[in-house]
């Protein structure tokens, strides 16, 4: 078969890694002027930078984590970002170093004891929001420091205007642990993400177009291919007829500086709402070779609204959007051989193990397995 696949990111590589093994011919068409999506990384003076934001892999998913093994090695990063409130140092995710520093507790019962004094209890009912989420989790104080300014510079939104889901993405522990993440496997691949994206592209079968928009030949590619793989814009693909779906986009700001260590973390976040940026990323502390004693690159994240033309980095999954989303989705029905995938195609905000999953299990519905 004939695969036009649009989208070189990691959805679409797996997609097309695996056709491609399949004996069927692939044609990947990516906008940009490079492969990798998302995950792209570009090695300056020796360390790899995240172009498009911190990623720090990290999966409970054994097979996933295999899956992803076979095209680079892993090192042993562990993502402990640290917040910033106003010069205020606190450790994240929120754990007992965090109310340690917050509230001066020692013990797991004396932080459990204000938490609750402060926690709004919503009883049987869901929380209505991202705020009633976190109050009901982590109380007052916790919320207006490390919470409210980060999540609403971030959304562009009041956090009561907000789907709870977003924040249950932060663990709270009542343990002295600093892993943002509770995944059985976690780390950054050794040279970089690029590697990955470039090792699955790697066949005779596949052909590779960069500076290549879907758009600009739509008619075209949808006549002259068997089946399509669309990792774009749901919405723009249907012309946006019911309307655009939501999503947030970013501005990262990269600095080369001639000294060894900016911040002593590889992730910053600025958690009041002064602060125009989310977080300061410091690229050389997600590796361990720090060989480079003078220079050091950080990009700043500046959240921003989204509009046509615009990268659409975030899908913003609230109830107006999804139910948007639903109705795109049946459309999808009516144009059998086009499959939609990944974060803009399914609209999900999909992290990158999710990715892979969603992936594999398209090309076992595709390959009949
Ligand atoms: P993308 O990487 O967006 O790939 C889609 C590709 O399609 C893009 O290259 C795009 O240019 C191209 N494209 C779109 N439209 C067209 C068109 N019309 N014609 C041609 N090409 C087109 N996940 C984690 O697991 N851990 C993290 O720490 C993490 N951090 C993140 C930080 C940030 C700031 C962001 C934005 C995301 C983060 N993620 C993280 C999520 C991760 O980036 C995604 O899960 C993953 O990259 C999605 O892959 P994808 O193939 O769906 O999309
Ligand atoms: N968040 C917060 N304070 C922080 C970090 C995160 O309030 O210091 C909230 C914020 O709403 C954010 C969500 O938690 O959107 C999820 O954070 P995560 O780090 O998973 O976001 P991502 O890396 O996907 O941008």
């Amino acid at each position: 078969m004939k695969y036009l696949i649009v989208g070189a990111g990691l959805f679409g590589s797996v997609f097309a890694f695996e056709a491609a093994k399949r004996g069927n011919h692939i044609t990947v068409i990516e906008k940009r002027n490079h492969i990798a999506g998302n995950i792209y990384t570009k090695e300056i003076d020796g360390i790899q930078v995240h172009q498009y934001g911190a990623h720090i892999f990290h999966t409970s998913n054994k097979k996933i984590w295999d899956y992803v093994n076979q095209f680079a090695d892993f090192n042993r990063y562990t993502n402990s970002p640290i917040a910033n409130y106003n010069g205020e140092i606190y450790n994240l995710p929120f754990n007992m170093n965090t109310f340690n520093k917050m509230w001066k507790v020692k013990t797991p019962q004396e932080a459990k004891n204000i938490i609750d004094k402060q926690r709004i209890k919503l009883g049987d009912r869901k929380p209505a929001n991202l705020e009633e989420q976190a109050l009901s989790l982590v109380g007052r104080d916790i919320y207006e420091k490390l919470i409210k300014g980060y999540t609403e510079k971030q959304w562009g939104k009041k956090a009561t205007e907000l789907p709870a889901f977003i924040i249950r993405r932060l663990p709270v522990r009542l343990t002295y642990n600093n892993n943002y993440f509770n995944d059985a496997y976690q780390g950054i691949p050794i040279g970089g993400y690029t590697q990955i994206i470039e090792k699955m592209l790697n066949h005779d079968n596949i052909e590779i177009k960069t500076n290549t928009d879907f758009f600009d030949n739509k008619n075209y590619y949808l006549q002259n291919y068997d089946k399509i793989v669309f990792t774009g814009m749901i919405d723009k693909f249907f012309d946006y007829q019911f309307g655009e779906l939501g999503y947030r986009s970013l501005s990262f700001q990269t600095e080369e500086l001639g000294i060894g260590n900016y911040q002593g973390n590889a992730v910053v976040n600025y958690t009041d709402d002064k602060t125009p940026f989310t977080r300061i990323i410091e690229h050389k502390f997600f590796e361990f070779d720090q060989s480079n004693p003078d220079k050091t690159i950080i990009t700043k994240e500046y959240p921003e609204d989204w509009y046509r033309g615009r990268e659409p980095y975030y899908p913003i999954n609230d109830v107006r959007n999804n139910q948007l989303y639903a109705r795109y989705a049946k459309l999808t029905k009516k144009v059998a051989n086009v499959i939609f995938g990944g974060r803009l195609g399914l609209y999900r905000y999909f992290n990158m193990d999710q990715v892979i999953s969603a992936a594999l299990a398209t090309v076992h519905t595709e390959f009949g397995e």
